[in-house]
């Protein structure tokens, strides 16, 4: 982002822009993802583009549930995949999980694109979906998972999920951890718990906080946490943030 001064008001907003614009050129990113990504910088516009309380709260109750987890897995498609490539590796090795590919438009290339790219960030457990596995409740493409990874999975991390698959994994009994800047979706409203928030913002906040509770008292439940309540404050926030 050469013509872009750092002291510009809207740089971080430009340079993650920049991110899934370049995603869609190295073909990680459908051009679809360009208008998922828009919706996503209208929300963070309403919501001052910070992390607020609630988010910080999803936040502690996910690090507390994946940290918890039997088999945690890290979803990845290819607007998160294009944004935060160092963290999903990196919070896939804390949770020591694997990364799983998983998209909504099917296009093999794509796929393998972005398993190129998690390779290059230093990828070592990428799963990628196959036909020995299926979802239930859902037709696309998505319902074509790994047998060892989402399928078998007891907690599913997964940003900017889409609510069709969000809803399938739940009816399959999986917790959902998911991140999504519009608390109204389908995905927020499903999921077990949803950050409300960047995922550029949120990725290394939740990453911090599982080093945190692994260093000292990992036995200890988290404080209670009731998504809908959460959402909730997400939507106040919104409304008294563009008011
Ligand atoms: P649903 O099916 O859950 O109702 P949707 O169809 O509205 O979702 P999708 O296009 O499937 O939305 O997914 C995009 C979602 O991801 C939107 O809710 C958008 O706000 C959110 N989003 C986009 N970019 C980001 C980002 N960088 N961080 C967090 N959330 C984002």
């Amino acid at each position: 982002m050469t013509d872009v001064p750092r002291s510009h008001p809207r740089y971080e907003s430009l340079r993650t822009r920049d991110a899934i614009v370049a995603g869609v050129q190295k073909g990680i990113t459908s051009p679809h993802g360009l208008i998922a990504h828009g919706r996503g910088e209208a929300y963070d516009y309403l919501l001052g583009e910070k992390s607020h309380d609630f988010a910080l709260a999803a936040i502690d109750a996910a690090a507390h549930m994946l940290i918890h987890a039997r088999h945690p897995v890290v979803s990845v498609n290819g607007n998160v995949a294009a944004l935060v490539p160092d963290e999903l590796v990196e919070l896939a090795d804390t949770l020591d999980a694997p990364l799983e590919v998983n998209i909504f438009h099917s296009s093999k290339e794509r796929e393998e694109a972005i398993r190129q790219f998690l390779e290059e960030h230093g990828a070592k457990r990428l799963l990628m979906p196959s036909r020995d596995a299926e979802l239930d409740f859902i037709d696309s493409n998505r319902k074509f998972v790994h047998p060892q990874g989402i399928y078998r999975a007891d907690v599913i991390f997964v940003p900017l999920e889409d609510g069709d698959r969000c809803q399938a994994l739940r009816k399959m009994g999986k917790a959902v951890v998911t991140v999504d800047l519009n608390p109204m979706s389908r995905t927020s409203r499903t999921a077990s718990i949803t950050i409300v928030d960047n995922v550029v913002r949120s990725l290394p906040l939740l990453i911090a906080r599982i080093r945190e509770l692994r260093a000292s008292a990992p036995e200890q439940p988290g404080a209670e946490f009731d998504n809908a309540r959460n959402l909730a404050a997400a939507e106040r926030a919104i409304r008294a943030e563009s008011r």
